[in-house]
């Protein structure tokens, strides 16, 4: 039997899984007492899980990333060697070996220069001979797990460039709709978001300045009501929302009383005693003594 290995897999896992390597002693940055947890590796895509009771802050995983990219950037040898268990143990610090192991085991240690190994693993895994061959690695997800298993998804090599194109032209197509440039985007969004607060200042000014022109036409021959607001009968009113007409009633006419209301049995109730005049003509509705509001098909027998 042969065995075919495709090599461009090959190494496509081989970088992702030689990052793992290098992304877990980074976290040691942040997490000290951090643990593996779970680890998945595919073509230049890694998902690794540890330990922690946090996640990692915008700022901290920038820093991660580029810890791991900078050790990337420093060829730095990826050693392995097949050690008994005890001479392992008699090289390297105990710390490192949790676990029981009763026969030989594979340590893989990426060394920077004659500091102490900045990686140390037991690990039956294929990786790269130095840590160049990785390219790069970019971080694309950051998430909880569990409370206590946070999760980082990266990628490696190639398709690091590749989803650095990606975004480029996301950002690219944001810009055309925007109808602005990749670097102006922010400020196109900020000009945007000032001409929005702006024009909804002015709509609301001219919404006001008509509205009241309307109120300011009506009155009422009613014996409770100074004025009485019948929504449905004015056409030009009802372009508005009633929640803002009676905004607008409670503003222009101060104390006086005034029953604003539509054929759908939407109304308010707006002056002294607004609370008593509910209760004597048995309208549901909530507020306070000089304002009531609700809906009930009642208010327009009341008026009828
Ligand atoms: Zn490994």
């Amino acid at each position: 039997m042969k065995a075919i290995v495709n090599l461009k897999q090959r190494h496509a896992k081989m970088r992702a899984h030689t990052a793992t390597h290098l992304l877990h002693a980074a976290i040691g940055k942040f997490f000290p007492h951090t643990k593996q947890a779970g680890s998945l590796v595919d073509e230049d895509y890694l998902r690794f899980d540890f330990t922690a009771d946090a996640l990692l802050t915008q700022a901290q995983l920038k820093e991660l990333e580029e810890l791991v990219n900078h050790r990337i950037a420093l060829v730095l040898p990826v050693v392995t060697q097949v050690q008994s268990y005890e001479e392992a143990i008699a090289w390297w610090a105990k710390a490192f070996f949790e676990d029981k192991y009763d026969d030989d085991v594979r340590v893989v240690t990426i060394k920077d220069g004659v500091h102490a190994p900045i990686s140390l693993e037991l690990c039956g895994g294929t990786h790269v001979e130095n840590t160049a061959h990785i390219g790069a690695m970019k971080i694309i997800e950051h998430g909880s797990v569990a409370s206590w298993v946070k999760r980082i998804v990266a990628y490696t090599g190639p398709k690091v460039a590749n989803h650095a194109l990606m975004l480029q032209e996301k950002i690219y197509a944001i810009a055309a709709h925007l109808e602005s440039k990749p670097a102006h985007i922010e400020q196109k969004i900020e000009k945007n978001k000032k001409e929005k607060k702006e024009l909804s200042e002015e709509l609301s000014r001219l919404q006001t300045g008509q509205i009241t022109s309307l109120l300011a036409t009506m009155s009422s021959s009613h014996d409770f009501f100074d004025v009485l607001v019948d929504v449905s009968k004015e056409q030009a009113l009802q372009w508005f929302p009633f929640k803002t007409i009676v905004q607008k009633a409670k503003e222009y006419f101060a104390d006086k009383k005034v029953c604003v209301y539509n054929k759908e049995g939407n109304f308010a109730l707006l002056g002294v005693d607004a609370k008593s005049f509910a209760q004597q003509h048995s309208l549901k509705g909530g507020g306070s003594d000089t304002f009531v509001q609700w809906r009930d098909l009642q208010i327009i027998e009341v008026f009828w």
